[in-house]
Parts: C-alpha cells; structure tokens; sequence
C-alpha cells in the first residue's frame, strides 16, 4: 500500500466512533502545507490541519446537508475512508436550528462524526429560491438584458439586497433574513472546523453588468464576514473555525481574478481569510479554465475547496487546476436512483442486465457492498423498492470516489498523475 493511502479510518469502541472526544491543540489558524505538485501545473497534494483532524489533499469532503450523508450512517462514511463531511448552514438553521446542535456540542458530535466537518454558508440554497436555479438555466436568454428573470411557475422566494437577503423558508413558509453577520453567527454556532463566507450566488443567466455589481456586493460581504468572524474567535473561545471567502465571477476571467485578488488582499485586524471556496456556477465545459483562473491568484499556503463538482471524471480537472478539496453530492444522490460508478463507467443497476447478474457492482472495488451483495440483489431491491438499496449503492458509489481521489493523491507524490487520468478515464468512457 502507499503510505498516503493510509487515511484514518475511524474505529468504533463501545458503538461510538474512537476519536469523538479527542481535540487536538487549539490551533491559532487552519494549517495548510503543500507537499507535492504536478509539474506546470498548479495540481498539488498536502495536509490540511484542523482541530478534529487531519485531511489528506486532494480530498473529496462527502456533502451531509442536514447532518446526514442521506441513508447510510456516519459509522459508514467513516469506515469507507471518507475523510470530512460538510453539511449545510441553511438548511441546518432551519431545522433544526443552530441553537440545538450547539448544545449538542456542534455539528459533528451531534451526528456523531469525529473527522473534520465544514459547513456552506447557504447563501447558495438561498439564492435559489430566489430564481428557480435548475428552470432558469434551461430558458432561452437572448437578448435578455434584465436580470430579475424567474423561471415559470416559480414564485421567487428571495430578495437580495445590499445588506442581505430575505426570504421565505419552503418549509412553512415563514420569514427569514441572512445577512453575512447571521450567516457566520449561525456558521460558529452549528460548530465545523472550516465556515464559509455568506456570498450571492448568480447563474450564467445574470448578465454581465449584474455579476460586476454581485462580485462588489460578495466582497463587501466577505469583509463583514470576516470581521463577524473575528469577533465571534475572540468571544466565543471554542476550537478554532477557519473560515474560507468564496469567489465568484460566473464565466468571466477578469472578474475571476479579480475577485480573487481582492479577497487575498483582504485584511481586517491583520487577519485575512483561512482559505478559499471556488462557487457559482461552473460548466463541465469551463470547469478547469475556470479553477485554473482562481488558483492562478490564491497563495500556495492556503487551501482551496471547489463548492459542488458533478461527476468522478471532472475531479481530475478539478484537481489538476489547484483544488485540494471539494464537495459532490452525486455519489449519494445517483445511488439512490440506482445510478452506480465502475471502472468501466456509470450504469444502472436497475436495468435488465443486472437482473441475473450474480457478480458484485465492481468486482475491483474493496466497499462493503461489493464485498457482500451482487448487482442481482441490488436490482431486486430497488424493484422492490426497498431503502437499504439506497444504502448500499450510496456505500458503493461514496467509496469509489473517495478511492479516485486517494489514487489521484498518491499518483501526484508518485509523479504518475497524468499516466493514472489517461489510464483512468481511458477504462471510464470505454463504454460509452
Ligand atoms: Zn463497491
């Protein structure tokens, strides 16, 4: 095995994950060294130090938006390697509210997971209600030149304003305001190691005059943010929370940049930001121009986390342009549609040709799922529609890509990046 490969995996004693209680020292901020890059290129792998844990970059953070990786348990994520999980703010402060799982102890003893944990500032979930994300970007813009476009049938549920943005919960329908002092009060109060700074989040619907004045409104957010943030460290005297700004800038290079360049000079009290989040909205197509773009403009000494990717073959773009962590929701969200990832691609293993097939989703794959149950039985299960097929698929397809990634990790120490992407998205799309 390659030593890298040796990411904790957390033991169970007495039903409990060992570790839960064990704080490291009370850091002064989040520590981030770079151990190895790809040559010309800004791909690199390194550690990522923080009070409940170390992460081993690149590192797929798994997406627990409400405390939970959906259907399987915490016990699950950990034994299959996964090394942090974020959850999300917006969310979690509408239930069940940041006040319960701060008297729970935060966010990770409340769902019982002892690695590091992150939290999105929900500022993406909040702007969606705002525009119907998914409807709008479906819509024919040409010619559009106003920007207060909702898709049909959509009422919009938020208002963005200089100071922040209401909206209505699609829970009950009640009021609620962000603002990017709420947004880091709730962010400290719900307990991750790593908050992000509540940003506006557009589409590559907003014209180009609407994303100028959003990237202004997003840095005068983040210098409140960061300012919140300082105050609450000093107040509240709990492990540290490094907090990461987010850059936008949609599709636009300049604007990339300089959002970037104006959140790293940011500077409140001498302190400026712990890392940075890469948002908005990204194309497959775009993915890597993009990243590479932001990278180009952060420092070496700070770690850097790209807010949603969709599929396993985009992480190498990802990664190969300076991410050293990101989050998907893909591997839990397909599996539970009975969407499976191999060595030879995705298929489903609900279709026919799963029906009588007694072999496992991957027969190279070391999961539990593919240790114990054939793709005959998973497609039974979802004919049945029994939940623990969400469950073992969601087990199947989380570890395939936290094994990519440990892969692609090693293969950045060992010199061996390109060889491995060639190798692998040679077998991934052989298929198709
Ligand atoms: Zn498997």
């Amino acid at each position: 095995m390659h030593p890298d490969q040796s990411a904790t995996r957390h033991e169970l004693v007495d039903g409990r994950i060992a570790g839960l209680d064990e704080l490291s020292p009370r850091p002064l901020q989040l520590g981030f060294v770079p151990h190895a890059s790809l040559p010309r290129r800004l791909g690199r792998s390194g550690v990522i130090t923080t009070p409940h844990g170390t992460i081993k970059t690149p590192a797929f953070v798994a997406v627990g938006t409400k405390a939970t990786v959906k259907a399987v348990l915490p016990e699950s994520i950990a034994a299959l390697g996964a090394q942090a999980v974020l959850a999300n703010a917006f969310h979690l402060y509408l239930q069940p509210g940041a006040d319960i799982i701060e008297a729970a102890g935060g966010l990770g003893r409340f769902m019982n997971w002892p690695g590091p944990t992150f939290t999105d500032s929900g500022g993406f979930q909040v702007m969606s209600l705002g525009v119907g994300f998914k409807k709008i970007l479906a819509m024919n813009t040409d010619g559009l030149e106003d920007d207060d476009v909702i898709a049909t049938g959509k009422t919009r549920l938020a208002q963005v304003d200089e100071d922040g943005v209401t909206f209505t919960s699609h829970l009950d329908g009640s009021q609620h305001r962000f603002t990017p002092e709420i947004s880091m009060q709730i962010q400290h109060r719900l307990g991750a190691d790593i908050l992000f700074a509540f940003d506006e989040c557009t589409t590559l619907m907003n014209t180009r005059s609407y994303q100028e004045r959003s990237v202004a409104r997003t840095q005068r957010w983040a210098a409140r943010c960061l300012a919140e943030h300082l105050r609450l460290t000093r107040e509240r005297a709990q492990p540290y929370q490094a907090v990461f700004a987010v850059v936008q800038g949609a599709q636009f290079e300049d604007l990339r940049r300089q959002a970037a360049r104006d959140l790293v000079s940011l500077r409140t009290e001498g302190s400026g930001f712990d890392g940075y989040g890469i948002g908005g909205a990204l194309e497959k197509d775009n993915l890597g121009t993009i990243v590479r773009w932001v990278c180009e403009e952060l420092p070496e000494n700070k770690a850097r986390h790209l807010l949603g990717i969709s599929e396993p073959d985009d992480v190498f773009i990802a990664i190969e342009n300076g991410v050293d962590t990101f989050d998907c929701v893909s591997p839990s969200r397909v599996a539970r549609n009975a969407a499976v990832y191999s060595a030879r691609g995705r298929f489903n293993v609900n279709a026919a040709p799963s029906r009588r097939n007694f072999a496992p989703i991957d027969e190279n794959c070391d999961c539990y799922t593919c240790a114990h149950y054939t793709q005959a039985y998973l497609h039974h299960l979802f004919k049945a529609r029994e939940m623990v097929a969400s469950t073992l698929c969601t087990i199947h397809n989380e570890r395939f890509v936290v094994r990519l990634v440990d892969d692609i990790r090693a293969s950045i120490q060992a010199g061996s990046f390109f060889d491995f992407k060639m190798d692998f998205l040679g077998r991934y799309y052989a298929s198709s």
